[in-house]
């Protein structure tokens, strides 16, 4: 883990200001996310769930579609607040979906209480299936 910075606490703020808007009636579990893109936008998402259940979007997917929509591919960090005790951590498709952006983005996490976990995306997500690896002419394996 990383140690927490202002920058870090800013991107939380922003994730548990979008998490009242999540839309949970089946799990009743509120996740709200923001994104910090290169260009210092920052982007907000909320889990968004649906009466059939695989049709529903983690918050950290909303926010990232929302960067990519506004042209903003390049991501620095992610930010999410949940509803659980401890911190909150990306589920495993979020992790892929933001290693598509940036492997060593900054992940901020934090969940119902004051306790804030740092780490970055490579840590949760070693190892990931990115792009380089539909690469024909280069190769199977990671470009980093
Ligand atoms: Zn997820």
């Amino acid at each position: 883990m990383r140690d927490v910075t202002q920058p870090d606490l800013a991107l939380l703020a922003f994730a548990r200001e979008a998490k009242p808007n999540a839309y949970a009636p089946y799990s009743d579990f509120r996740v709200g996310a923001a994104v910090y893109a290169s260009s210092g936008d920052i982007f907000q998402g909320v889990n968004v769930e649906n009466a059939a259940y695989g049709s529903s979007l983690c918050a950290e997917r909303g926010a990232l579609m929302a960067a990519v929509a506004a042209g903003c591919t390049d991501i620095d960090a992610v930010a999410l607040a949940g509803d659980s005790e401890t911190p909150t951590v990306p589920c495993g498709a979020c992790r892929q979906a933001l290693a598509e952006f940036n492997p060593q983005m900054r992940v901020i996490m934090g969940g119902r209480t004051d306790e804030v976990l740092v780490t970055t995306l490579d840590s949760l997500l070693p190892d990931a299936f990115v792009r380089g690896y539909l690469d024909q002419d280069e190769g199977a394996g990671a470009a980093e």
